[in-house]
């Protein structure tokens, strides 16, 4: 993606250097435990903790220091980076919202480093990058990028903008009241079934991110294989790879974000269209 030299975001907020909780050791592994964990915090804040992956949280960790964090360069580039995407999906929906009657509200990017408070809990960089609806902020560590490359293998600067657009995405469905649907939903319904609209919830913010990279496309800010670094970004967060590479097998049943190729689809699907309009996952019958 052609970003240097443009428009960074102001609505980032750098907590770098700053841990999150109380201090004590920060949270490693996975697996049921984690999962409980997330589940109980993410009913009582009602949020979206635990985005990308579902994976853990932790119960706080991180040290109080309040010394400037000292970054790398290339941790400068890449926060240089998300800022510029940040105002670039600031500068689409602001354009798409208006265009349909709307006021768009920004959202504002927290970057972290290994744990952070946020109105939904305090996470711990293993859960991935995520979005809270209580603050209405997106929250990154930027070693997700690293993980990127080598854990899910999804290089490229345009695999880290299409998470960003996800977020964003999920900021979106917030303003639209997707969220507050879904969260409706969560007293209701068995777990099973709740994940079905979880998944429909995820592969919307999909679409949606897919939106937001037509209009950079139609902005002739795309490079060559940016568009194949998101479509394997978003394969590879899918919840079957992630299972099967976990675990080694699948649970259909607890996908909460959708298959590699849903989440891919719908992707591509939103950056056909570059609108709104034909992103009802909840309403497809062809999911
Ligand atoms: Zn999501």
């Amino acid at each position: 993606m052609k970003w240097q030299g443009r428009r960074g975001s102001s609505n980032v907020e750098d907590r770098r250097g700053r841990g999150g909780g109380m201090g004590g050791g920060r949270l490693v592994g996975g697996g049921i435990t984690g999962i409980v964990v997330i589940v109980i915090v993410t009913l009582l804040s009602g949020g979206n903790i635990g985005d990308i992956m579902g994976n853990l949280l932790s119960t706080g960790s991180g040290t109080n220091t309040n010394a400037p964090y000292e970054q790398t360069a290339q941790e400068k580039e890449l926060s240089e980076f998300v800022s510029v995407v940040l105002a670039d999906t600031e500068d689409v929906w602001s354009e798409i919202f208006r265009e349909q009657g709307m006021t768009y509200q920004d959202p504002t990017l927290v970057l972290y480093s290994g744990s952070v408070n946020s109105a939904c809990g305090t996470a711990s960089s293993a859960v991935g990058p995520f979005y809270c609806p209580g603050d209405a902020k997106l929250y990154i560590d930027l070693s997700f990028y690293d993980e990127l490359q080598q854990q899910f293998q999804a290089p490229g600067d345009f695999a880290m903008a299409y998470v960003i657009a996800h977020e964003v995405g999920h900021h979106v469905q917030t303003l639209l009241g997707a969220s507050e649907q879904l969260n409706s939903l969560r007293q209701r319904l068995s777990e099973t079934e709740f994940n079905k609209y979880q998944v429909r919830f995820e592969l919307q913010a999909d679409y949606y991110a897919g939106v937001w990279a037509h209009h950079v496309q139609g902005q002739n800010l795309l490079e060559e294989g940016d568009l194949d670094e998101a479509l394997t970004a978003a394969s590879a967060v899918g919840d079957d790879t992630i299972q099967k590479r976990a675990r080694g097998y699948v649970v259909p049943d607890s996908f909460t974000h959708g298959t590699s190729e849903q989440r891919k689809r719908w992707f591509y699907k939103g950056y056909e269209s570059g609108t709104i309009a034909g992103g009802d996952t909840f309403k497809a019958s062809d999911l």
